[in-house]
């Protein structure tokens, strides 16, 4: 194993966190009706629930906030936005939101009529959603290598551009843009290539279509290019992420996650035309179009952290602390998505617990039992969150992957914290084949798409 990196920052200000005791946790679970969305923070110890909005703001970023400008429209904090967004990521047009879904809802919303279908590498769980909610079907474009967690593959977020052009034919006009996410989330955080985002873009152009990013995690993307696409060894990360975004014609961004805010979203966009094709919808949703839902000060700390979610020494102890998370699970002989992507570590709680069939949800026994363990709150990401039903049969069809999903936060626990983190899963996985039972739903919320965020579980003996 290579250890991490040291941490290229230091404590300016400190947050307390608590370890509750074994009754507590069980008390915890049980309030919770076992879905780790409605666990108390305070109950948690290391928590990996989401890196979104989680992370540490700078000290850069804090300044930066007590320059916000609150004017209704047109304030100095959209301006600064608008230079940031130009210097880093290129485009000229940009709607601030409150979050990344928020920006989803404006495009999707906007540019998607019924019956439409969507071609993805692979759809994050809120870009799915909005598409159904448009009454519009995403199409997985992603390379066949996304389905086989062990192999290692370093660009394993890619779009089989067969499976596109594929898509492109069988659906024509019914196809209003294509999408490609990096990284791939859903798939385990794996990068999309800039020699494949170009491809794509390509054929985009040559069926006519737009293509648009699902940017939430660019930067890392960017990182994972430099380090593994042979072209771009010399180029910095903020050219490469400039490269990639010249492929595109617009992106939704969650602001929460590499640009570095607790709370934001933006679309951005190069056509005059398409930014004004979107504008009614922000102001029926969002807030007026300078600032789209957010204080003038949030707008000011997100231009920051576009700026700093480029510093490649960050994003080297970033990605260098989530691979030495992975290497020591891997040691323990717990079974991960390889590589080891940007964000997060993926388990394959298929593998993790062959005895527990999809239907009773391992990937969700699995974060209960590494919260009980010790205190530690990942998610499950398999059939509660993506079970889907066959539009004519009604039957339900599972996922492929069955996957629990540890999010790290950027800048704000430490290599430390990881080792307790390793300890805590390898402890389960030695008594994994003693933990015997199923989950079955309680309550199930009405709209398809969000069950997870809001299911009730029970266990029930197996
Ligand atoms: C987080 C995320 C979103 C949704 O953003 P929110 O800020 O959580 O609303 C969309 N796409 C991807 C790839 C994401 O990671």
């Amino acid at each position: 194993m290579q250890r991490a990196l040291p941490e290229p920052f230091r404590f300016k200000s400190i947050e307390r966190i608590h370890l509750p005791g074994r009754e507590e946790r069980e008390q915890a679970l049980r309030e919770a009706h076992y879905n780790m969305f409605a666990l108390k923070a305070r109950d948690v110890y290391i928590d990996l629930l989401t890196d979104s909005g989680t992370g540490a703001l700078s000290k850069e970023q804090w300044a930066a906030l007590m320059l916000g400008d609150e004017s209704y429209a047109g304030a100095d904090s959209f301006f600064r936005l608008k230079d940031s967004v130009k210097e880093m990521l290129g485009f000229d047009y940009i709607i601030p939101a409150h979050q990344g879904r928020a920006a989803e809802n404006i495009l999707i919303g906007s540019l998607v009529k019924p019956g439409d279908f969507i071609p993805i590498n692979m759809p994050f769980d809120t870009t799915r959603a909005h598409m159904f909610n448009a009454q519009a079907t995403p199409v997985n474009c992603v390379v066949d290598a996304a389905f086989q967690p062990e192999l290692e593959q370093p660009f394993k977020g890619n779009v089989d551009l067969a499976k596109l052009e594929d898509a492109l034919k069988t659906h024509g006009d019914r196809i209003p843009f294509i999408m490609v996410t990096v990284t791939n989330n859903s798939g385990g955080g794996q990068p999309v290539s800039l020699q494949n985002l170009r491809d794509v873009s390509a054929m985009a152009r040559k069926y006519g279509k737009k293509l648009f990013l699902d940017a939430a995690r660019m930067a890392e993307n960017a990182f994972f290019i430099k380090e593994r696409e042979a072209e771009c060894a010399n180029m910095s990360m903020a050219a490469i992420l400039k490269a990639m975004m010249d492929t595109a014609d617009g992106a939704t961004i969650s602001c929460k996650k590499d640009p570095m805010v607790n709370i934001g979203g933006l679309v951005v966009l190069r056509s005059e035309e398409d930014y004004m094709s979107l504008l009614p919808r922000v102001v029926l949703f969002e807030g007026f179009i300078t600032y789209g839902g957010l204080a003038g000060r949030d707008l000011d700390a997100l231009a920051v952290g576009l700026r700093e979610m480029v510093d490649e020494e960050y994003m080297a102890h970033r990605l260098s602390q989530v691979r030495m998370l992975g290497d020591m699970l891997i040691e323990g002989g717990v079974p991960i998505i390889r590589p080891v992507g940007g964000h997060a570590i993926f388990i394959d709680a298929g593998q993790f617990f062959p005895h527990i069939p999809q239907k009773y949800f391992p990937a969700d026994v699995l974060s209960i039992e590494i919260y009980r363990e010790g205190a530690v709150r990942g998610v499950g990401l398999g059939a509660l969150a993506f079970e889907d039903k066959d539009p004519v049969t009604g039957e339900k069809i599972m996922p492929k992957l069955e996957l629990y999903r540890m999010a790290i936060a950027r800048r704000t626990y430490s290599n430390s914290h990881m080792e307790y983190i390793a300890q805590t899963v390898v402890n389960v996985y030695k008594r994994r084949d003693s933990i015997r039972y199923g989950l079955k739903l309680t309550y199930e919320p009405p709209v398809p798409g969000i069950t997870h965020f809001l299911a009730r579980l029970e266990p029930f003996a197996l």
